[in-house]
């Protein structure tokens, strides 16, 4: 009965969402700070004084949405534990014509593989990185060209940019995931001053407002190149599924004619609500997103201290190993004292664990599980 293409498709797997216990969570780089309040009153005021609203379909392109998206990218920088320093680097200023929403950036990376990426060549990117992508180049019958990591786990940008010049684009996430490592603005020049013009270069900057440099105030100078951004993580809101991208208003028309050709109102109104109302409070998520960095920073060196080798993360999470000790059993051994953590069963990575960041209290549980 199955399509024959169904057959040998295989669905990309999210961190477990167990409910035998209560766990602290800490296996799918989730934000442990709720939204701020403010959310609560919009939705409450949404409900309470225009319900009606939920009989009718929303914008279809997200309008206003965009436009607070616009604002906010143009207040921080796209980094918000260091958006001084990003809301300097950006010296154009970036327009609401140039952001796509979406249902999740997960639904805004499947257009950008099927709006931008064709069958006959491969796709550029690192044989690690975020896992979803093999699965949406098996949904569309592209090919990957996946290139080994270095030796200390970065990227190896020489080897992409020499496979990039007869690839069908290239895309990976900065910082990279699982490892937490990026590469700088100056790097990503480098990158995209060698990549073909006619060809779409594309960074998921998923955790990018965890202290890396933000690739978004090149778009000015790289036409091809779209910066995909998420509302999980440092926006503390996975469970609305609001994801977008910004680039060339050209590219942003081509990801519109996708999303019409499959779902026209991928982003509800209760989302859109909820969305605006969080990037009102600019100060909130500057506060957070600091505390976890800084948690992220003191835990990497407890662990350190406790013998782990620990990947130099500018994400909400890490990736540690230590040697001696099975990645899966470090992952069991405080699965059995009720904490969450990630492990990735493949070859090359199968020796360490990736852990979320959660609050400090968390992170004290989690040494002690460890
Ligand atoms: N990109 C990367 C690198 C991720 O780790 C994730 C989260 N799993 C996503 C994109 C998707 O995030 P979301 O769909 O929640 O926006």
């Amino acid at each position: 009965m199955l399509a024959n293409r169904l057959k040998t498709l295989k669905p990309y797997k999210p961190g477990e969402q167990l409910t035998d216990r209560d766990y602290i969570k800490l296996n799918a780089n989730e934000n442990p700070f709720s939204p701020p309040k403010a959310v609560e009153k919009a939705v409450a005021d949404l409900l309470n004084t225009n319900l009606k609203k939920l009989a009718l379909y929303p914008d279809p392109d997200s309008t206003d949405l965009r436009e607070k998206i616009a604002d906010f990218l143009n207040q921080t920088g796209g980094v918000l534990a260091n958006s001084e320093n990003a809301k300097n680097q950006l010296n154009y200023k970036i327009t609401p014509d140039m952001i796509f929403c979406g249902n999740g950036s997960d639904e805004v990376l499947s257009f950008v593989f099927y709006a931008f990426f064709d069958n006959d060549k491969k796709v550029v990117t690192p044989e690690f990185s975020y896992s979803f992508y093999p699965v949406y180049a098996g949904y569309y019958d592209i090919q990957l060209e996946k290139v080994p990591l270095k030796a200390n786990f970065s990227l190896d940008t020489e080897k992409m940019l020499e496979l990039g010049k007869t690839s069908t684009g290239m895309i990976f996430a900065n910082p990279n995931a699982p490892t937490g490592i990026a590469l700088s603005n100056t790097e990503l020049k480098e990158m995209l001053d060698n990549f073909p013009k006619d060809k779409v270069f594309v960074v998921d900057e998923a955790y990018a407002d965890f202290g890396s440099e933000s690739a978004i105030s090149l778009l000015n100078e790289y036409q091809n190149l779209l910066v995909v951004r998420t509302f999980s993580k440092s926006i503390s809101l996975a469970g609305m599924r609001i994801g977008f991208t910004v680039g060339n208003p050209e590219l942003i028309k081509a990801l519109t004619t996708v999303k019409n050709s499959f779902n026209h109102f991928p982003v509800d109104v209760i989302c859109k609500t909820v969305a605006k109302a969080a990037l009102e409070e600019k100060e909130y998520y500057e506060k957070i997103t600091k505390e976890i960095v800084e948690t992220r920073d003191w835990f990497s060196m407890e662990l350190e201290k406790k013998g782990y080798s620990v990947l130099p993360s500018k994400t909400n999470f890490v990736f540690a190993k230590k040697d001696g000790t099975k990645g899966i059993d470090i992952y069991e051994q405080v699965k059995a004292k009720g904490l969450l953590i990630r492990h990735f069963a493949t070859p090359g990575i199968e020796d360490f664990v990736r852990i979320t960041i959660g609050t400090k209290e968390e992170m004290i549980k989690l040494l002690q599980a460890m």
